[in-house]
Order: structure tokens, then sequence, then C-alpha cells
């Protein structure tokens, strides 16, 4: 019994712990996708996030570019709450980063790509390289791209973190987290997420380990129906700009074709008119719903505005390039020809 309990010998003890075969062939499985020595899987992607976090906050974090609102709030909000300063860099191009890494001395360098709502893309090879040089560990929150798309570890990432309530349940119906990396690490993590009590539910584990039998199949057809509308919408009249990083007019293509194989299923784009045209393009689609959320099976539509990026400053609005006009899709399973005559209905009736 006390091998199991300190992690000598495979077996069964306590659910919270981790130590339930439902859970522990789940996190066998992630950890290949991923390519890593291992993985833990949470509650939530918020719960994953924050435990990786609880493990460096006092050694100091760095959060490069966009983040997930979740995951900033944590950072800038509740964090500063318990004493903790943590440093966001918004410029970040290697030399910034290098920069700011000098200066701050962080312990975990942290990122998001493509990241929410623009699909922007951080180099995460370069940053690795740059991370390590300095004595610090790189995470990416690989939520977008999923581990079929893009492999962060592969990269030299030493963690990839995931809302596995995305792509990886892919139908809309759990709510789960993962964090792959070395074993080592995992296991002062593991601590964490244990008396915290952000443990996966077995019954969610069960459906989550059903749900990573399509993945692949999944993220193919996403990634195809992504890219054919983002061929469609950065051709359209009525389109100002798409978002997408399969389009050879996205200003990061060359990276995404470097360190990803293929483009995933969200794009975004500005709609060529104001809030109030994107607003009612919105409201006329049929097959597309109108909801937060991502990576499901069904295809969704938001308006950042009003969902990530509600209620936030001018400038942080500007810096993130978000206004009303921009809409942002969650490609789903759909039959191509019935996506794209939704959106061409809703331009057309849409002045
Ligand atoms: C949804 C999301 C999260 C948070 O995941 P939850 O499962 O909702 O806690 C983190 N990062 C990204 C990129 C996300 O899209």
């Amino acid at each position: 019994m006390r091998d199991v309990i300190d992690g000598k010998t495979p077996g069964a003890f306590y659910s919270r712990y981790g130590l339930n075969p439902t859970i522990m062939a789940l996190e066998g499985k992630l950890a290949q996708l991923d390519h890593a020595e291992a993985s833990l899987a949470f509650s939530s992607g918020m719960a994953a996030i924050s435990a990786l976090f609880m493990r460096f906050a006092a050694q100091g974090i760095l959060c490069l570019g966009d983040v997930y609102g979740g995951t900033k709030q944590l950072l800038t909000r509740q964090l500063p709450e318990l004493g903790i300063k943590t440093f966001s860099l918004s410029q970040t191009d290697l030399d910034s980063v290098e920069t700011a890494i000098k200066t701050h001395q962080p312990r975990l360098v942290y990122l998001e790509s493509p990241s929410n709502p623009t699909l922007q893309l951080q180099n995460i090879s370069g940053l690795a390289e740059l991370a390590h040089a300095n004595g610090a560990l790189l995470a990416v929150d690989n939520t977008f791209a999923t581990p079929i798309n893009q492999c962060p570890i592969d990269l030299g990432a030493d963690f990839t973190v995931q809302s596995a309530t995305k792509y990886l349940g892919g139908h809309s119906d759990l709510t789960a987290g993962v964090l792959s990396g070395c074993r080592l690490e995992l296991d002062y993590i593991n601590a964490w997420r244990k008396n915290l009590g952000q443990t996966i539910a077995t019954e969610v584990a069960h459906k989550l380990s059903r749900s990573l039998l399509t993945l692949a199949l999944r993220v193919e057809r996403h990634n195809d129906n992504a890219q054919l509308i983002a061929d469609y919408l950065d051709a359209h009249s009525k389109v100002r700009k798409t978002c997408y990083p399969g389009l050879a007019s996205h200003s990061q293509h060359m990276l995404a074709k470097q360190q990803m194989s293929g483009f995933g299923g969200m794009a975004s784009f500005y709609i060529a008119g104001d809030g109030s045209m994107a607003e009612r393009f919105i409201d006329l689609l049929k097959v597309f719903s109108i909801a937060p959320s991502l990576g499901g099976v069904e295809s969704l539509a938001t308006q950042p505005i009003y969902t990530s990026h509600y209620g936030l400053s001018e400038e942080i609005l500007r810096q993130a390039d978000v206004d009303g006009s921009l809409i942002r899709l969650s490609i789903g399973l759909e039959d191509i020809n019935d996506l794209i005559d939704d959106l061409e209905q809703a331009f057309s009736l849409c002045q």
C-alpha cells in the first residue's frame, strides 16, 4: 500500500490522488498523444493551468501574448491577491522576450499558440531555446491546435496544457483539462492537484477516453472544413480580413507551416462593416449556433467583444485587435456545403 501511495508501484488507492484505474488509463493515452513522459488529468482546463501556476508562482511566471480570459485573470487578479506578482509581455518577438526574461528571471514562461480570437502564433521552438538558455521552463496552452496538429513538447516546450473541454472531449458535453510534461515535475504538480481537489472525475475520465478514440478523425475534418471556410471568407467582398494560420495571407503562415501539421478548426474574420452589421450577420446564421466554447462537433459563432473580451478596456481591446466587427467561428464537422451556404445566405441578407 505504501509503495502505491509513494508512486513506487502502480496501483489503485483513492481517486482524488489520481490513483484510479480509469484515470490512470486515460493519462497513459494523453501522455502518448502529447509525446510526454506523463500526463495529469484535471477537472477543467483552468484546474490544470492553476495547478501549474501554483507550482511556479513563487518562483516567477512570465506570460507571453494573448491568453485565455481565465488564465489572464488568474495571473493579474487572483495570484496578486496572494501577494504574488506575475509578468506579462504583449510584444513577443525573440529580442523583446529575451530582454523580459533577463529582467524578470521567471522560472516559467507561459504562452498560447494559436491564440484566441485572432489566431496569432508564437515561435515555440525559438522561445523554448530562449527560456532554457536563461534557466526557465516553457509551458504552452495547446487547446486550439490539439496534439494532432501541433506537439509543443517535440518543439522543445517542457509542459503542454489543454482544456479537454474543447477538442479532446469534442462533443461539448464534458469539462476537463490535461497537463503533460516530465514525470518529476508532474509529481510536484500532482500534490497541488490532490490537495486542491482538482482531479478529473472518474466518469468524465471514461467519457474523455472514449472521445479520444475519434480525436484524429475529428480534427482532420475540422482542419479541412476550416481551411475551405477560411478560403471562402478570404475571397469574400463583405469580409475585411480573415484570420486563419492556414491562409497564405496570415502574417505568420510560414511559422504555422513549420510548427503545425494542420491548422485547426478555429477561424475569425472582420466583417466589412461595423459591430451592428456583425451582430445582424450572426443573428442570420441558421447552421452555426451562437454560443461560446469551441472544439465540438457543431459549428459555433461568437463576437469576442461580447464573450471572451467582454468589458475589457479600449486599450486592451486595441492591443488584442478586437472590435465589434470581429466574428469568431468554431468550425464543426457538418457538411462543408451546408456551412458555406449558411454563411452566404447571412452575408446576402446583411448590408
Ligand atoms: C477554454 C479554454 C481554457 C479553459 O478551459 P476550461 O476547461 O473551460 O477550464 C483554457 N485555455 C484555452 C485556450 C481555452 O480555450
